[in-house]
């Protein structure tokens, strides 16, 4: 997709880094099974296995849904040390994983903006 046909929050957050307001993403209470796909390039990114509610205000996952599809980098910006997550395939900016999620799946918490993914619900009648 080319960038200038990306949502202005779109292209905000995954091309400028920047950040949705806490508790305003649309997936924040999204409990659909499915995946969770790169809104820019459509790349797997998590599973809604692995989603889990951290009362953060973002969406938060235990873990990628393939590590290959992601890149973490270190981010010095705005005076905190922080690891952010990026989109292999495309280079957008999808939030940052940090060291306080569920022990029990980890201990990994991904922060990740609801603007910058695409829910694919899995069709299941069970
Ligand atoms: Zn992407």
């Amino acid at each position: 997709m080319n960038d200038d046909k990306l949502d202005p929050e779109l292209y905000r957050i995954a091309r400028e880094k920047g950040t949705e307001p806490a508790f305003s993403g649309k997936y924040l209470n999204e409990h659909s099974k499915g995946m969770y796909r790169c809104a820019v390039c459509g790349a797997e990114l998590f599973s809604s296995d692995t989603k889990f509610d951290s009362g953060t205000g973002w969406p938060s996952f235990s873990e990628p849904a393939n590590t290959k599809n992601i890149i973490l980098k270190k981010d010095n910006s705005e005076g905190m040390e922080r690891t952010e997550v990026v989109c292999k395939n495309c280079g957008a900016h999808l939030g940052h994983v940090f060291d306080d999620g569920p022990k029990e799946k980890g201990g990994k918490r991904y922060c990740i903006n609801s603007t910058c993914l695409q829910l694919e619900k899995t069709n299941e009648t069970t």
